[in-house]
């Protein structure tokens, strides 16, 4: 067994991390597999290093231990570029050359499990206008879905004790598989990374359940294994909303500034202890 933890350096951990980090801990020690710390740090603009170190010092503060050195995806971007070519070379993916407000005028937006659901405006040009827009206009790449659903099998996945889930990932829409300042996006470098890492367990938030029928169609389209999933609940502040970026009194740099124990912390979570004022919901 294998399991990870993947910080992205945008912000301070906080607890709902720590909860999410103490559990894939816990399972993989428990079962003598192994437990790796991944830096998801595709998004240059927003990643800070400053974050990576925050994050890796929260973690021993936790008692966390993790083995080999963290990956980095910013050192992978040859492997997304790579599998983005094979998936175009297929045809499952198209040029879009939308932007936002594009998209948010042409929208009576239906949502979907990843927000507004692209209308699919790209999609019908023609390779010619594709070449020609393509030297000179910003563009991303997207996931045919239709096509893809179509060509991908069987898509199903398991959630750990509670057996097979069917992916639909057609309800996400043409999902942005690459961007030119995040050369991939969560869903491709997410799914290629674990594959490429050998994790046999993703062990992370209920928030992501959803990505998982995106993540398990990618599986399908780029002959990678599908680990089995455990999506688990979220730590909620006082207010019954799951935790933010921002709430700086939950950050573990604060809890431990005040004198905390993270060990202790750590082997509450696990136990599904929290601290006075926070509660664990699925969302
Ligand atoms: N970097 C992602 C996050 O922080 C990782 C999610 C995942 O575990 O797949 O949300």
């Amino acid at each position: 067994m294998l399991t990870r933890f993947a910080p992205s350096p945008t912000g301070d951990l906080h607890l709902g991390h720590a909860y999410s980090a103490a559990l894939a801990h816990a399972a993989a020690r428990a079962a003598g597999g192994g437990f790796r710390i991944r830096i998801d740090d595709i998004d240059g603009s927003r990643s800070r290093e400053a974050f990576v170190a925050a994050s890796l010092a929260d973690l021993a503060w936790l008692g966390i231990d993790w083995d080999g050195d963290p990956i980095r995806q910013s050192a992978h971007l040859g492997a997304y570029a790579a599998a983005l070519e094979e998936l175009r070379s297929r045809g499952l993916v198209y040029p879009c050359f939308c932007t936002r407000a594009d998209i948010a005028a042409s929208l009576a937006a239906p949502h979907g499990p990843s927000g507004a659901i692209y209308p699919g405006t790209c999609r019908p040009l023609s390779e010619a206008e594709r070449a020609r827009r393509l030297a000179d206009e910003q563009h991303c790449w997207r996931l045919d879905m239709a096509r893809a659903v179509a060509v991908a099998g069987d898509l199903r996945w398991e959630e750990a004790g509670q057996g097979p889930r069917f992916a639909d990932p057609l309800a996400h829409g043409d999902v942005v598989l690459a961007r030119k300042d995040a050369p991939a996006s969560y869903h491709l470098a997410s799914t290629l990374d674990d594959a490429a890492m050998g994790v046999t367990h993703v062990i992370r938030g209920a928030d992501l359940v959803a990505s998982t029928d995106v993540h398990r169609l990618l599986q399908a389209l780029l002959a990678l294994p599908t680990p089995l999933y455990r999506h688990h609940a979220l730590v909620c502040g006082a207010d019954g909303k799951r935790l933010a970026k921002r709430d700086a009194a939950a950050s573990l740099a604060s809890l431990r500034e005040a004198g905390g124990d993270g060990r202790a912390l750590a082997a509450d979570l696990v136990a599904g202890r929290l601290p006075t004022g926070y509660s664990l919901q699925m969302p």
